[in-house]
Protein backbone atom coordinates (compact mmCIF):
# COMPACT_ATOMS: atom_id res chain seq x y z
CA UNK A 1 0.00 0.00 0.00
CA UNK A 2 1.47 3.65 -0.73
CA UNK A 3 2.32 6.30 2.14
CA UNK A 4 -0.37 7.97 -0.20
CA UNK A 5 -3.15 5.11 0.58
CA UNK A 6 -2.16 4.64 4.69
CA UNK A 7 -2.32 8.69 4.85
CA UNK A 8 -5.88 9.48 3.25
CA UNK A 9 -7.05 6.06 5.45
CA UNK A 10 -6.02 7.54 8.98
CA UNK A 11 -7.56 10.30 7.54
CA UNK A 12 -10.46 8.70 7.00
CA UNK A 13 -10.34 7.47 10.21
CA UNK A 14 -10.31 9.92 12.58
CA UNK A 15 -13.28 11.88 10.63
CA UNK A 16 -15.46 8.60 10.68
CA UNK A 17 -14.94 8.61 15.03
CA UNK A 18 -15.72 12.48 15.00
CA UNK A 19 -19.23 11.43 13.01
CA UNK A 20 -20.09 8.82 15.04
CA UNK A 21 -19.06 11.14 18.36
CA UNK A 22 -21.32 13.33 17.24
CA UNK A 23 -24.36 10.88 15.60
CA UNK A 24 -23.97 9.13 19.14
CA UNK A 25 -26.07 11.61 21.14
CA UNK A 26 -29.47 11.92 18.35
CA UNK A 27 -29.75 8.27 17.88
CA UNK A 28 -32.96 6.94 18.56
CA UNK A 29 -34.25 3.21 18.19
CA UNK A 30 -35.42 2.91 14.72
CA UNK A 31 -37.56 0.11 13.21
CA UNK A 32 -37.06 -1.42 9.63
CA UNK A 33 -38.83 -3.35 7.24
CA UNK A 34 -36.66 -6.22 5.27
CA UNK A 35 -36.66 -6.10 1.31
CA UNK A 36 -34.33 -8.60 0.50
CA UNK A 37 -31.02 -7.18 1.82
CA UNK A 38 -33.08 -4.00 1.63
CA UNK A 39 -33.84 -2.45 4.83
CA UNK A 40 -36.55 0.61 4.67
CA UNK A 41 -37.43 2.72 8.07
CA UNK A 42 -41.18 1.64 9.12
CA UNK A 43 -41.90 5.53 8.41
CA UNK A 44 -41.49 5.86 5.10
CA UNK A 45 -44.02 6.48 2.87
CA UNK A 46 -45.37 3.67 0.75
CA UNK A 47 -45.85 5.63 -2.25
CA UNK A 48 -41.60 6.93 -1.88
CA UNK A 49 -41.44 3.32 -1.71
CA UNK A 50 -43.35 2.22 -5.05
CA UNK A 51 -41.32 4.99 -6.58
CA UNK A 52 -37.88 3.71 -5.03
CA UNK A 53 -38.81 0.29 -6.30
CA UNK A 54 -38.95 1.68 -9.74
CA UNK A 55 -35.19 2.28 -10.31
CA UNK A 56 -33.98 -0.28 -7.54
CA UNK A 57 -36.00 -3.16 -9.38
CA UNK A 58 -33.77 -2.32 -12.58
CA UNK A 59 -30.94 -2.39 -10.46
CA UNK A 60 -29.37 -5.79 -9.90
CA UNK A 61 -26.14 -5.23 -8.70
CA UNK A 62 -27.56 -3.20 -5.91
CA UNK A 63 -29.93 -5.61 -5.07
CA UNK A 64 -27.01 -7.65 -4.01
CA UNK A 65 -25.72 -4.77 -1.58
CA UNK A 66 -26.77 -3.93 2.12
CA UNK A 67 -28.57 -0.63 1.80
CA UNK A 68 -31.04 0.94 4.76
CA UNK A 69 -32.93 3.90 4.20
CA UNK A 70 -33.57 6.31 7.22
CA UNK A 71 -35.12 9.52 8.07
CA UNK A 72 -32.80 11.81 9.02
CA UNK A 73 -32.07 15.81 9.36
CA UNK A 74 -30.33 17.06 6.34
CA UNK A 75 -29.23 20.32 4.31
CA UNK A 76 -30.28 18.37 0.80
CA UNK A 77 -34.02 16.40 -0.15
CA UNK A 78 -31.92 13.37 0.15
CA UNK A 79 -28.04 11.31 0.35
CA UNK A 80 -26.56 8.25 -0.32
CA UNK A 81 -23.49 7.34 1.75
CA UNK A 82 -21.67 4.74 2.53
CA UNK A 83 -20.93 3.59 6.28
CA UNK A 84 -17.23 3.77 6.95
CA UNK A 85 -16.68 1.41 9.62
CA UNK A 86 -18.29 -1.11 6.90
CA UNK A 87 -15.52 -0.44 4.53
CA UNK A 88 -12.92 -1.93 6.60
CA UNK A 89 -14.83 -5.35 6.61
CA UNK A 90 -14.12 -5.83 3.14
CA UNK A 91 -16.22 -5.10 -0.44
CA UNK A 92 -18.93 -7.73 0.38
CA UNK A 93 -19.97 -6.23 3.97
CA UNK A 94 -20.42 -2.97 2.63
CA UNK A 95 -23.28 -0.76 3.81
CA UNK A 96 -24.94 2.10 2.45
CA UNK A 97 -27.21 4.35 4.11
CA UNK A 98 -30.01 6.52 1.81
CA UNK A 99 -31.06 9.04 4.30
CA UNK A 100 -34.04 10.94 3.06
CA UNK A 101 -34.39 14.57 4.80
CA UNK A 102 -37.02 15.05 8.08
CA UNK A 103 -36.15 18.75 8.72
CA UNK A 104 -39.78 20.69 8.45
CA UNK A 105 -38.04 24.04 8.16
CA UNK A 106 -35.74 22.83 5.24
CA UNK A 107 -36.17 25.76 2.91
CA UNK A 108 -34.87 23.43 -0.25
CA UNK A 109 -37.02 20.87 -2.22
CA UNK A 110 -38.82 18.57 0.34
CA UNK A 111 -39.67 14.96 -1.06
CA UNK A 112 -43.13 15.59 -0.33
CA UNK A 113 -43.40 18.06 -3.11
CA UNK A 114 -41.94 16.23 -5.55
CA UNK A 115 -44.10 15.18 -8.12
CA UNK A 116 -43.75 10.63 -8.63
CA UNK A 117 -41.81 10.58 -11.87
CA UNK A 118 -39.41 13.30 -10.79
CA UNK A 119 -38.65 11.27 -7.22
CA UNK A 120 -37.85 8.53 -9.26
CA UNK A 121 -35.22 10.58 -11.26
CA UNK A 122 -33.86 11.56 -7.47
CA UNK A 123 -33.88 7.93 -6.55
CA UNK A 124 -32.18 6.31 -9.41
CA UNK A 125 -29.50 9.41 -9.13
CA UNK A 126 -28.86 8.18 -5.40
CA UNK A 127 -28.58 4.85 -6.51
CA UNK A 128 -26.11 5.64 -8.96
CA UNK A 129 -23.88 7.31 -6.00
CA UNK A 130 -23.70 3.66 -4.57
CA UNK A 131 -22.95 2.10 -7.83
CA UNK A 132 -19.88 4.59 -7.80
CA UNK A 133 -18.57 3.64 -4.77
CA UNK A 134 -19.23 -0.43 -5.12
CA UNK A 135 -16.74 0.41 -8.25
CA UNK A 136 -14.07 1.93 -6.29
CA UNK A 137 -12.08 0.55 -3.47
CA UNK A 138 -12.25 2.23 0.01
CA UNK A 139 -9.08 4.85 -0.26
CA UNK A 140 -11.14 5.65 -3.72
CA UNK A 141 -14.68 6.61 -2.13
CA UNK A 142 -12.60 8.55 0.86
CA UNK A 143 -11.51 10.59 -1.79
CA UNK A 144 -15.22 11.08 -2.82
CA UNK A 145 -15.33 12.31 0.51
CA UNK A 146 -13.21 15.10 -0.06
CA UNK A 147 -14.26 15.99 -3.63
CA UNK A 148 -17.53 16.74 -1.24
CA UNK A 149 -15.31 19.70 0.38
CA UNK A 150 -14.82 21.70 -2.30
CA UNK A 151 -18.29 23.67 -5.29
CA UNK A 152 -15.66 22.15 -8.05
CA UNK A 153 -15.25 18.47 -6.46
CA UNK A 154 -19.32 18.30 -5.74
CA UNK A 155 -19.88 19.53 -8.99
CA UNK A 156 -17.94 17.46 -10.41
CA UNK A 157 -19.20 13.82 -8.63
CA UNK A 158 -22.68 15.20 -9.13
CA UNK A 159 -22.58 15.15 -12.79
CA UNK A 160 -20.61 12.19 -13.07
CA UNK A 161 -23.66 10.89 -11.43
CA UNK A 162 -26.29 12.36 -12.97
CA UNK A 163 -24.19 11.38 -16.06
CA UNK A 164 -24.18 7.29 -14.55
CA UNK A 165 -28.37 7.88 -14.44
CA UNK A 166 -29.10 8.79 -17.66
CA UNK A 167 -26.57 5.97 -19.03
CA UNK A 168 -29.00 3.67 -16.53
CA UNK A 169 -31.44 4.61 -18.50
CA UNK A 170 -33.43 7.19 -16.09
CA UNK A 171 -32.68 10.12 -18.36
CA UNK A 172 -35.95 11.02 -18.77
CA UNK A 173 -37.09 11.09 -14.87
CA UNK A 174 -33.95 13.04 -14.51
CA UNK A 175 -34.74 15.34 -16.35
CA UNK A 176 -38.59 15.82 -14.44
CA UNK A 177 -36.42 16.11 -11.42
CA UNK A 178 -34.15 18.65 -12.58
CA UNK A 179 -36.72 21.11 -14.16
CA UNK A 180 -38.71 20.53 -10.97
CA UNK A 181 -36.13 21.69 -8.46
CA UNK A 182 -35.64 24.73 -11.22
CA UNK A 183 -38.97 26.14 -12.46
CA UNK A 184 -41.67 24.49 -10.34
CA UNK A 185 -40.51 24.09 -6.64
CA UNK A 186 -41.09 26.48 -3.86
CA UNK A 187 -36.94 26.53 -3.21
CA UNK A 188 -35.48 29.38 -2.26
CA UNK A 189 -33.58 31.41 -5.34
CA UNK A 190 -30.52 30.47 -3.85
CA UNK A 191 -30.51 26.95 -3.11
CA UNK A 192 -32.06 26.92 -7.41
CA UNK A 193 -29.02 28.69 -8.49
CA UNK A 194 -26.72 26.32 -6.42
CA UNK A 195 -28.45 23.48 -7.92
CA UNK A 196 -28.05 24.55 -11.08
CA UNK A 197 -24.77 24.59 -10.96
CA UNK A 198 -23.89 21.53 -9.07
CA UNK A 199 -26.38 19.32 -11.48
CA UNK A 200 -26.81 18.92 -14.55
CA UNK A 201 -28.87 21.68 -16.22
CA UNK A 202 -32.31 19.93 -18.15
CA UNK A 203 -30.94 20.89 -21.82
CA UNK A 204 -27.81 19.27 -20.68
CA UNK A 205 -29.52 16.34 -19.66
CA UNK A 206 -31.42 15.85 -22.93
CA UNK A 207 -28.58 16.45 -24.81
CA UNK A 208 -26.49 13.52 -23.37
CA UNK A 209 -29.85 11.74 -23.70
CA UNK A 210 -29.77 12.26 -27.26
CA UNK A 211 -25.74 11.15 -27.67
CA UNK A 212 -26.66 7.76 -25.23
CA UNK A 213 -30.23 6.29 -26.41
ZN1 LIG B 1 -25.94 13.26 -5.81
Amino acid sequence: MAWKEIIILLIGFLTATVMIAQDAGAKKIKKYNKIGKLKVDTTFQTAYLNDFMVPFSEFGDLQNCHIKIKNKKLKTTMAARPNFLSLLLGKKNRRYVIVINSDKNFSGVKLENVPSKARIGLFAHELMHIRDYESRRITGIIERGYQYLSFQGKTKVEHYTDGLTIAAGFGQNLYHWATFVLNDSDACEEYKAFKSEVYMKPVTILTQMEQTY
